[in-house]
């Protein structure tokens, strides 16, 4: 895959670069391990000071930054605009946090003396050096919610970020760099996938963390297990949104759109499974229906478009094999189901889409739909409904919608995800953790719990 801007709007190549040489790359890591040394000593109150003030640049470079977002992944650009201020907003909340976070934890003094110990306590330092292989989505985002947690740590990134977002991952390395990070803090790798086992198996690697596709992440993962080196892998998810018949339908069937369609559906916890219960299922899919079919598709520059292209030709391709398969196999299509007309010559668009009648031999049921496309089931009850949605290989996140207490204590025992949200969406909070289980990866981003990922968790024991 080249290094290179191409609008997916209109398939036009914006800006293409060579990738780093042997040698690049060789001085990139040499900087990195060199840097590790004198900033893992450096102080919180230091490492704040810089992360504060990425998040001042970020605010203020929001218009342009936003902008290149959507010319090399098309997202609609108040999308990009958000992103942007979560990403400041992360920063900042980890400027803020880190230091109590990550500090020193006492055991019980009973428990400290039965070790034999005068004192002991836990210290959480930096592993090291941490690659992180990143999508292009959320290009800012996912980079982010790594490297802010990771530089408070007292580690030091380097970002492989996908190939379609060169742009979006030099502009990163600049920011941490202009907020005053020192050199080699933060640094971007322009690089194909096929380097990565090299520079993941040099010593000066500590530790890697993988937001992608399921391929990746078993590749990442095999050569840091062979390597034996800690990894965290943030994968696809097939979210399941479940509809009980004491839940507020109308604000489901609203909050259903935007949970499938966000970032022009590709959204890793985007709900793609909608589970409606029968009594409800007629006014539920009516409503759903009717508001995928009023939505904008169109150019990402213009704020009137509420979704955009696909990022990817190839991407469009896989969403259309997925849907084309289905059909074949008995779906009903509610709405959408092929390209727009408007766009039949441009970029890669699709229709917002909305399919019934789906079985468990199609391979729509079992695979992520990465784009505007939802499946809805129709089930007995919450026993079903719970079956249904667990019936995926992926686990990141699942949506309730009910008004009954004990089935939110139900769902919350019985969903095999990694999140339980209920009466709205999924969407990550720098103070929530966020991860995935089953083949929706392991370890977990944000919080305390994301941030100790890349932390030697020393214990100090002294008699
Ligand atoms: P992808 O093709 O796996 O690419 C992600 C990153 O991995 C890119 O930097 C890519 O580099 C690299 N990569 C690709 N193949 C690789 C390999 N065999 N070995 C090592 N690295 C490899 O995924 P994507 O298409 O960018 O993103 C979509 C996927 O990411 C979806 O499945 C989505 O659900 C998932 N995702 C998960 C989360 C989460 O938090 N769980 C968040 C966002 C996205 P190149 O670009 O150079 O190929």
């Amino acid at each position: 895959m080249p290094i290179a801007t191409v609008n997916p709007a209109n398939g036009e190549t914006l800006k293409t670069y060579d990738a780093l040489s042997s040698e690049d790359i060789e001085q990139k890591l040499a900087l990195a391990a060199r840097t590790f040394d004198s900033y893992r000593t450096t102080s919180f109150f230091d490492r704040a000071r810089m992360l504060q003030q990425a998040a001042d640049l970020l605010d203020a470079d929001t218009p342009d930054i936003a902008r290149v977002m959507t010319t090399e992944m098309g997202k609609p650009l108040a999308a990009a605009r958000a992103e942007a201020a979560k990403c400041a907003k992360a920063m900042r909340w980890y400027a803020q946090n880190a230091q109590h976070l990550l500090a020193d934890e006492h055991p019980a003094e009973a428990d400290v003396k039965d070790s034999g110990a005068a004192r002991a306590h836990v210290r959480y330092r930096p592993l090291g050096v941490v690659l992180a292989v990143m999508p292009w989505n959320f290009p800012l985002w996912q980079v982010v919610r790594f490297a802010a947690p990771a530089l408070m740590a007292g580690n030091v990134g380097l970002l492989k970020h996908a190939s379609n977002v060169p742009q979006t991952a030099l502009y990163l390395e600049d920011l941490f760099r202009r907020a005053g990070f020192p050199e080699g803090c933060f640094q971007t790798l322009l690089v194909g996938s096929g380097e990565i086992e090299s520079i993941l198996r040099d010593e000066r690697v500590a530790a890697a963390t993988l937001t992608g596709s399921e391929p990746a992440g078993r590749s990442v993962a095999s050569i840091a297990g062979d390597e034996v080196k800690k990894t965290v892998l943030e994968l696809g998810g097939s979210d399941p949104y479940v509809v009980m018949p004491s839940a507020d339908v109308a604000k489901a069937a609203k909050t259903a759109v935007t949970a499938r369609v966000q970032n022009n559906g590709q959204s890793c916890i985007a709900a793609k499974r909608f589970i409606v219960h029968e009594d409800v299922f007629t006014e539920f899919r009516d409503a759903f229906v009717e508001g995928m079919r009023a939505l904008r598709v169109g150019d990402p520059l213009e704020e009137s478009t509420d979704v955009g292209p696909l990022a990817s030709e190839q991407g469009r391709k896989d969403l259309e094999e997925l849907v084309d398969e289905a059909v074949e196999s008995g779906a009903t299509v509610l709405c959408g189901g092929q390209r727009p007309k408007d766009f039949a010559d441009r970029g890669w668009f699709y229709e917002p889409t909305v399919l019934t009648d789906i079985t468990p031999e199609m391979r729509i049921h079992r695979e992520e739909t990465f784009g505007p496309v939802a499946t809805l089931y129709r089930v007995a009850d919450l026993n079903e409904a719970i079956a249904v949605a667990n019936d995926t290989p992926f686990g990141l996140s699942s949506n309730l919608w009910t008004g009954d207490e004990d089935e939110i204590e139900r769902f919350a025992r019985d969903s095999g995800a990694g999140g339980v949200f209920v009466n709205g969406m999924t969407a990550s909070h720098p103070a929530l953790p966020f991860g995935g289980a089953k083949r929706s990866g392991y370890g977990r981003e944000l919080a305390g719990h994301g941030i100790k990922e890349f932390c030697n968790i020393t214990t100090v024991w002294v008699a």
